[in-house]
């Protein structure tokens, strides 16, 4: 079906900027430059720089960024790691993959882990928190750390979604998702805020030691400088190509977070007088949303869907069930209150830069049109 107004739109943003990802990757392939190469270490020092550490590590996908995170962080066997099961599956995989234990808390109104849950989650093997800072809305770092602090826990970061999302701090610096654990971890893939053509994710720390294991992990736990192999790994290598897109990707990346504000605006003030939906404007002027997914809550979400794909709006429901029930987490006794009433009602939006106002505007409509 041809969608008036599709969820993602590769082809548009591919368009928009044709020329210069065609020449980058002439100047790319004419190089011969194709493993780890300039363009690699460019993307680097870049996101670096524009998530504010001190390093960044390219890797295959935002999964391999989050194992490697906790692999570098020495968490494995016998550790527990505490996080949330509203998030994409890869966030509870990984803490399987490197042999420790998921011990999943509830989430809050924002979709994030509640703050107020994590302390009765730790038990002496817990080794960290891995926060997912959902739908491009950090989690409450302020108390988080705090309480990480207080119980000798590492952070991991899940930011997939929260690419340039940021948080006001006490002190009254801006922090950006990535910045405050030991390790923040990205997803790249096509459809999230910053995404490559293809498979692509990124790790930020400023953890010197972290850097150093992550790119020991990320390519089977060689030193390219003394050609050594320190561990055995996997080749989670993010490819040069990709990096050069990216790096072309980066200028645009300021003023695509400011559109997709920009869009959710359109959608809070379309339908913020229409009683049976709950918005993702949680009110807290301490946060700077990046708006990943526009996540609506209603109860009626099934209708709604068939009624906006008869009308040729596309939307998607991430997460619309807990993923403690699916076969690859059985058998568990676990219920997570919230986590299971939002899994019935979320719906996503359309939401990226490409998105035009009309289209904004004819989405308002249909959804007001289901409602009145
Ligand atoms: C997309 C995503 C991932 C996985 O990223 P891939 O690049 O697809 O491996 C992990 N966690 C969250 C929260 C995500 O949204």
């Amino acid at each position: 079906m041809k969608y008036k107004v599709p969820f993602v739109n590769y082809p548009k943003q591919y368009q928009d900027h044709k020329k210069e990802y065609l020449e980058k990757l002439d100047d790319v392939f004419s190089r011969g430059d194709l493993i780890m190469r300039k363009d690699l270490e460019e993307f680097e020092r870049k996101f670096a720089g524009f998530v504010g550490t001190k390093y960044a590590v390219g890797v295959n996908s935002g999964t391999s960024a989050i194992y490697v995170a906790l692999k570098a962080a020495g968490i494995g066997f016998r550790d527990e790691v505490i996080t949330v099961a509203h998030t994409f599956i890869a966030s509870i995989s990984c803490i399987y993959l490197v042999g420790a234990k998921p011990v999943l808390v509830d989430i809050g109104e924002d979709f994030n882990m509640d703050v107020k849950k994590i302390e009765s989650a730790v038990t002496k093997r817990t080794k960290a928190i891995e926060v997912v800072h959902l739908n491009g809305r950090l989690c409450d770092m302020e108390k988080i750390m705090a309480i990480a602090k207080k119980r000798k826990l590492l952070i991991i970061e899940d930011a997939s979604q929260a690419v340039g999302a940021k948080m006001k701090m006490k002190n009254g610096e801006w922090k950006k998702a990535g910045s405050f654990g030991i390790a923040g971890c990205f997803s790249l893939y096509p459809a999230k805020i910053l995404g490559a053509f293809g498979n692509a994710g990124v790790l930020a720390t400023n953890n010197s030691e972290i850097a150093k294991k992550a790119r020991l992990l990320r390519y089977n736990g060689e030193d390219r400088e003394t050609r050594t192999f320190y561990c055995h790994s996997h080749n989670l290598l993010l490819d040069n190509a990709q990096a050069a897109l990216l790096n072309v990707k980066m200028k645009y990346l300021p003023g695509w977070i400011k559109r997709r504000i920009k869009i959710a605006n359109l959608y809070y003030n379309g339908l913020k007088d229409v009683p049976a939906i709950k918005l993702p404007h949680f009110g807290d002027s301490r946060f700077y949303d990046a708006y990943f997914h526009y996540v609506i809550r209603v109860s009626d979400r099934e209708n709604l869907k068939s009624f906006l794909r008869s009308k040729g709006v596309e939307t998607i429901v991430s997460t619309g069930f807990p993923n403690y029930r699916q076969p690859a987490m059985k058998p568990n006794k676990i219920f997570l209150k919230n986590t299971e009433e939002i899994c019935k009602e979320v719906i996503s939006l359309p939401m990226y830069p490409e998105l035009t106002n009309e289209q904004a505007g004819y989405v308002i409509n249909c959804v007001k049109e289901f409602y009145y």
